[in-house]
């Protein structure tokens, strides 16, 4: 399995409740290494451009109201097969449908408030890195 690299967003309701540590933590013991981070305010323009792939959705508004509520941590992450490790420290959406150990069943809010995000593809954390990252502010 080949190391490959993905990107992931610390929430709002994480950062406001002090979890930037321990989200971090069930990364890297998920076998994922921090290889660039940083602490943003991202303004709206930001968050809807982030997030354009759902402008059609319901929940869009909502969603990206949510998203500039407080400060957000971007990061980039390695090891083996990032995206899919990655997703599945994660958990499902609905913390509701969490499994018990992952990020979001043991500290998201509500489907809204699910404290973290992680690609879905390789495609796209290429494009989501490269949307808040140079390459000389990642360290392997
Ligand atoms: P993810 O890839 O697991 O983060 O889920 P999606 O890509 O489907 O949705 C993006 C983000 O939109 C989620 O992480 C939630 O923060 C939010 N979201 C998803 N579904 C809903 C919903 O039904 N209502 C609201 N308010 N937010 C949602
Ligand atoms: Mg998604």
């Amino acid at each position: 399995m080949a190391v490959t690299r993905t990107f992931s967003i610390i929430k709002p309701d994480a950062t406001r409740r002090n979890l930037t540590g321990a989200v971090t933590k069930m990364l890297e013991e998920a076998g994922l290494r921090v290889v660039a981070s940083k602490r943003i305010q991202m303004t709206r323009k930001q968050a809807e451009g982030f997030y354009a792939v759902h402008k059609e959705r319901p929940f869009f508004g909502e969603l990206v109201d949510f998203m500039i509520s407080g400060p957000v941590v971007v990061q980039v992450l390695e090891g083996e097969d990032a995206v899919k490790r990655n997703r599945d420290v994660m958990g499902a959406t609905n913390p509701a449908d969490a499994d018990e150990g992952t990020i979001r069943k043991t500290y998201a809010e509500s489907i809204e408030a699910n404290s973290v995000h992680g690609s879905d593809s390789d495609e796209n954390a290429k494009i989501e890195i490269d949307f808040f990252f140079n390459e000389d502010e990642i360290v392997g």
